[in-house]
């Protein structure tokens, strides 16, 4: 009973991603977590998705992982992000009530019968014979693979003004460090920073001061399977306030009672998530901010306003909420806090997250030095196949950085050493008018048959993809000549002149003032045919982007030639023309290739045109 194939220490966002799928090769499984905290637990922002991680939760999805269908059964309020941009950066965002998602975790995984799920604490993880040794408060268990999503909990201490208490997150113990858990097998630890804003009672609100978001019912639902427009739960509104400059002032005039500024915390926080004192002391010149005052659950009296984490004391907390039209009376039912903990230095991976020096053993989530649900989620899918298909004898899942979100954030953690939290956003992709939320099934397709798992899902997925073969032919020969009576339906999309020829329907969809996915739907319909809604807009998307998609991989294949390229990198370190920033970081890393190189944080323009120059 006390020996697993694969043993995963922590039941968060990676931890459940990384058990769901393990177990799916029929590997008996364990997570062993922390007692107290559910499974999937959300101690910062009730919400799933967003920019450049909406498209993460449907790569899971298509993927065969869990987090789109525990959003949609959690979900509270549904919307699409950037919807005036381009479809490629546009990205699904579902507000979830907490408690629910946690509740729908648990019973997702105890209804899978090969992983057990351990309460208690681990303190240590010791090498044996062929396996690890895990000690945790009540007793030891031997496995073959250890995955490690310990998110916020290595050496956790969280700070509200002066007051320093050790924990994971509030009202939590903290872990062992890195050290301490593995005092036996040598790991880097670093220190990073989160927080977290104060919980508002949402009785203490005056709404109708706020701009009221309600939920939009043409989101389509994360997981493909479920029908796409149901809601499995009530829907609800955000709200929108602002910061004026008085709540400025307030977080201005207390600088040093900020532990962050006053030099009490250490870590470094996310540069792309910034606490309402950031944005003070870093902006000194802007004073309205937008704050989201979201909703943390159907039956939770709690509000989340999203925008304004602090650690600054409780009554200047209280101060500078109150200081906001609509919140004058709010009352605090949990204070902002930041929290500081150890994280791995993820050049010590490798690309299935494998420990390079420590066979076996895999980190996944936040200890990896990133920041959000998603994020860790994507690690932790990876993680969990690679530990699975390492344990059966098959070949690694590793996904492309061109072809995927998470293969983009998994290769920027191995290839650098992080000196703050890694969040995803659609500018770290240079593939973004690709690697869409609508074409997920498209580009995982290949990844998912990869793991020889025969589930509905692969069957919708076949399916799927000959349907898409299909209309993707019939876009580019069905003709429609300029005396059809289709032509004047266009009316009122825009000039009718640019029809005046015989178009392709492919031709017809690049046609920049019409909007493609509705005008496919048309288009196909005129033909008597009928088809997945969900296919229309893949194939609506994909062909109006084709002809920049072409050109931006050609773009990338040029580059890519270059990236193979052999590199010297002890004569770069070496090389008195190059700065002594970059010198020290191409030490470290060592890299091979061009490619590795121009990942390199830090790593300047310069420095690259010199080792270009020498190697043509
Ligand atoms: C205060 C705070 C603020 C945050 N702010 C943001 C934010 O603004 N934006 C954002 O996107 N994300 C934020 N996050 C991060 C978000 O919570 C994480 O990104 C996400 O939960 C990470 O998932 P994970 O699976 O890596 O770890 P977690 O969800 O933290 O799960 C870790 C699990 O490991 C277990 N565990 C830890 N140590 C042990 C041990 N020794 N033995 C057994 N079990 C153990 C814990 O019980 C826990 O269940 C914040 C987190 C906190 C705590």
């Amino acid at each position: 009973m006390n020996t697993f194939d694969i043993t995963i220490v922590g039941g968060g966002h990676a931890g459940i991603e990384a058990a769901q799928i393990a177990s799916q090769f029929g590997l008996n499984v364990s997570i062993i977590t922390m007692p107290g905290i559910g499974l999937g637990s959300a101690p910062c922002n009730p919400s799933v998705g967003g920019v450049g991680k909406g498209q993460v939760v449907r790569e899971l999805d298509a993927l065969g992982g869990v987090m789109g269908i525990l959003a949609d059964k959690a979900g509270i309020q549904f919307r699409v992000l950037n919807d005036s941009k381009g479809f490629a950066v546009q990205s699904s965002r579902v507000q979830i009530d907490k408690d629910l998602y946690s509740v729908e975790a648990e019973k997702l995984i105890s209804n899978i019968p090969n992983i057990t799920v351990v309460r208690e604490k681990v303190l240590e993880i010791k090498p044996a014979a062929d396996c690890f040794e895990v000690l945790t408060t009540e007793r030891s268990y031997r496995t073959k693979k250890i995955i490690m999503t310990v998110g916020t909990f290595l050496n956790g201490k969280l700070h509200t003004g002066t007051s320093q208490v050790s924990g994971g997150r509030v009202g939590c113990e903290p872990s062992n460090g890195l050290t301490t858990l593995f005092s036996e097998i040598k790991t880097r630890p670093y220190r990073f920073k989160t927080g977290t804003p104060p919980r508002l009672d949402k009785n203490s609100i005056d709404y109708s001061k706020l701009e009221e978001q309600p939920s939009d019912p043409a989101v389509r639902n994360f997981h493909c399977l479920h029908e796409p427009f149901h809601r499995f739960s009530r829907q609800v509104s955000c709200y929108l306030a602002k910061t004026n400059p008085n709540t400025m002032e307030i977080i201005r005039a207390n600088k040093e009672k900020s532990p962050m500024f006053n030099g009490q915390i250490k870590g470094v926080g996310a540069r792309y998530c910034p606490s309402i004192e950031d944005k003070a002391y870093r902006y000194p010149d802007k004073n309205i901010h937008h704050v989201f005052i979201e909703p943390e659950g159907l039956e939770l009296d709690t509000m989340y306003p999203s925008g304004i984490s602090s650690s600054l004391p409780k009554e200047v907390q209280q101060d500078y909420v109150r200081s906001m039209e609509g919140l004058e009376n709010a009352e605090i039912k949990v204070y902002g806090y930041a929290v500081e903990y150890d994280v791995i230095d993820t050049t010590d991976l490798k690309l299935t997250l494998e420990h390079v020096q420590i066979p076996n053993l895999y980190f996944a989530g936040q200890v990896n030095g990133t920041s959000g649900y998603e994020e860790a989620a994507g690690q932790g899918f990876i993680a969990g196949s690679n530990a699975a298909l390492s344990l059966l004898g098959l070949d690694p899942l590793i996904l492309s950085r061109h072809e995927s979100y998470i293969g983009v954030m998994i290769e920027d953690l191995t290839s650098n050493t992080r000196d703050e939290p890694y969040r995803l956003f659609t500018a770290r992709s240079e593939n973004r008018l690709f690697i869409r939320e609508d074409n997920t099934v498209i580009r995982m397709y290949p990844y998912r048959a990869q793991l020889l798992l025969n589930t509905p899902l692969d069957s919708y997925q076949r399916k799927f993809i000959e349907s898409y073969q299909d209309l993707l032919e019939f876009c580019d020969e069905t003709m429609i000549p300029e005396t059809s009576p289709l032509m004047k339906e266009f009316e009122g999309d825009g000039e009718l002149q640019q029809l005046t020829r015989r178009m392709s329907v492919t031709e017809i969809l690049r046609q920049a003032w019409l909007n493609p996915v509705s005008a496919l739907e048309r288009l196909v319909g005129y033909h008597g045919l009928s088809i997945q809604s969900d296919l229309g807009r893949t194939v609506a998307i994909s062909k109006k982007y084709d002809p920049y998609i072409k050109r931006s991989e050609s773009q990338y294949e040029k580059l890519k030639k270059m990236d193979g390229m052999r590199i010297d990198w002890e004569s770069i370190f070496a090389s008195t023309n190059i700065s002594f920033e970059c010198r020290q970081r191409v030490g470290r890393i060592k890299p091979e290739t061009f490619g590795q190189l121009k990942l390199i944080e830090g790593i300047r323009p310069a420095t690259l045109a010199v080792v270009a120059a020498k190697a043509l």
